[in-house]
């Protein structure tokens, strides 16, 4: 009998359609699953409203691995040393892992490599993340895509030859019966109550009815024309997520979409994949922007104007919704996190990378790479399609977007009676001023 092999999970919650339960089937050994809740996670940016998905994820993956004669093992700690020491009690000879590409996930990776292969213990990690791994997604010429419609071009050419679709792994039989593990709560994990909330509950098993109940009840039929209707819940799948801790795979959303002959929802399944791979080719996105140029802007925004941008007391009623929105829920739609950054950035000129850390640490989808290449996008500092000079005027947005009124009154009430912060004409124009001139001064170096 082959010995048992270990699938260390990290964002990949689930039991369906996992490449790295793939590598581990092929070893003909049983299967145990590690999840290891590391400190380290906090300074990833990991939330409270992540951490209590993820621990809701924990309690429910054990519940299914359970109910296949298996169960989840669970430690708290560090990593690394919790790998090698089950590693070690199982007598393992082989841990399967999916890919993480955040640079912090990477450097534990290449650890966790370095301390196995001290006892003997061989990682194997696989590409399980997006659609189509990133080495195959490049133009025509063979050049890496710098635009999402070229990289969507190439991911469908891909796909057409190697079509890459959800596989069900069959775990009868093959799975290493472990005692039930203890899950702390996320209050016990943070050292004291934990107020964000998420408005979905984790766990692959939510994540698989969520998609089906949004598929069935017509939901995904209207999204191209709802999608951006912010008073409506379920315009938009909120399936992110689960995306971003791995309860659900993304070859099952996409095929979904595909079946269900939804271009538009797969195209943005897709900008989720683009943004892993713009990560992929920028590590640093976070820190720098993409074009470098605009590295050189002088934000002026100062700390007070930041506060209020937290606090959601702007007086711009869709900017201040989408805030308080954030934090009593953990989620905000596509198009209110759209106004609320551009706000931040092109009204306040405060670094996007202020906004990038505390939508972060306060989404329960925060996710390094769709985070900060949407936060780039929207200040229009070097990924496609959002020049600079495209800025959202927040009062025409909430005309169009919340045309009832239905989202400001629900999140934010107050706000159309505060006094405005910022005067949007007259920052517009200032904002266009600085960006200008930072882009013209590094095209003539002698200016
Ligand atoms: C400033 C800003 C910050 C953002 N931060 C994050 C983040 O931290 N994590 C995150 O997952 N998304 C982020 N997004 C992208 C997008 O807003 C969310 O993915 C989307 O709102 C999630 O809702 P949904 O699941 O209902 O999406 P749907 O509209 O149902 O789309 C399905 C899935 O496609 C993906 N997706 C959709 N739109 C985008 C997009 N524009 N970019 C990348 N992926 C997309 C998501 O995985 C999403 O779950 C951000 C967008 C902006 C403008």
């Amino acid at each position: 009998m082959a010995p048992p092999v270990l699938v260390w999970l990290r964002r990949d919650l689930r039991l369906d359609d996992s490449h790295a339960i793939a590598e581990a089937l092929v070893t003909g050994g049983e299967l145990a699953l590690l999840y290891v809740l590391d400190p380290a996670m906090k300074a990833r940016g990991v939330g409270h409203a992540q951490l209590g998905f993820i621990v809701e994820g924990l309690e429910d993956l054990h519940g299914r691995l359970a109910e296949r004669g298996g169960g989840l093992i669970v430690r708290r700690g560090d990593t690394v040393a919790h790998l090698v020491e089950v590693a070690r009690e199982l007598g393992v000879e082989r841990v399967c892992a999916n890919r993480d590409e955040e640079p912090a996930a990477a450097a534990m990776e290449a650890a966790a490599e370095e301390a196995l292969r001290g006892i003997g213990v061989e990682l194997v990690v696989v590409d399980d993340e997006v659609n189509v791994p990133h080495e195959l997604v490049a133009t025509k010429e063979g050049k890496p895509c710098r635009t999402y419609s070229a990289y969507a071009r190439s991911v469908r050419r891909v796909l057409a030859e190697l079509p890459a679709p959800p596989v069900e792994h069959d775990l009868a039989g093959r799975l290493l019966a472990v005692p039930a593990p203890e899950i702390p709560s996320a209050e016990t994990l943070v050292g004291r109550p934990v107020r964000h909330r998420a408005d979905v509950t984790g766990g692959e098993t939510h994540a698989l009815a969520r998609l089906r109940a949004w598929r069935d009840d017509g939901y995904l039929a209207r999204y191209a024309d709802d999608r951006d209707l912010v008073a409506e819940p379920d315009a938009t799948s909120r399936l992110s997520a689960y995306l971003r801790q791995g309860m659900l795979s993304p070859r099952r959303a996409l095929q979904v979409a595909d079946r269900s002959g939804a271009p538009k929802w797969a195209s943005e399944l897709l900008w989720r994949d683009w943004f892993k791979y713009v990560l992929h080719h920028h590590p640093d996105l976070d820190r720098h922007c993409v074009d470098a140029r605009f590295d050189g802007i002088v934000w002026t925004g100062s700390d007070e104007h930041f506060e209020a941008w937290t606090r959601g007391e702007t007086g711009y009623g869709m900017v201040d919704a989408a805030m308080r929105q954030l934090a009593e829920t953990g989620n905000i739609a596509n198009r209110a996190r759209m106004v609320a950054a551009s706000f931040l950035v092109k009204d306040l000129h405060v670094d996007w990378r202020r906004g990038e850390q505390w939508f972060r640490r306060h989404l329960a989808d925060g996710d390094l790479a769709s985070n900060a290449g949407s936060w780039q996008w929207v200040s229009g500092t070097g990924l496609d399609a959002a020049p600079y000079f495209r800025i959202f005027n927040p009062d025409l947005q909430e005309r169009k977007f919340d045309p009832t009124g239905a989202y400001v009154q629900r999140w934010a009430p107050d706000s159309p009676g505060l006094l405005r912060i910022v005067d949007h004409g007259v920052e517009r124009d200032v904002t266009l001023a600085a960006y200008k001139a930072v882009a013209a001064e590094l095209q003539d170096p002698s200016a």
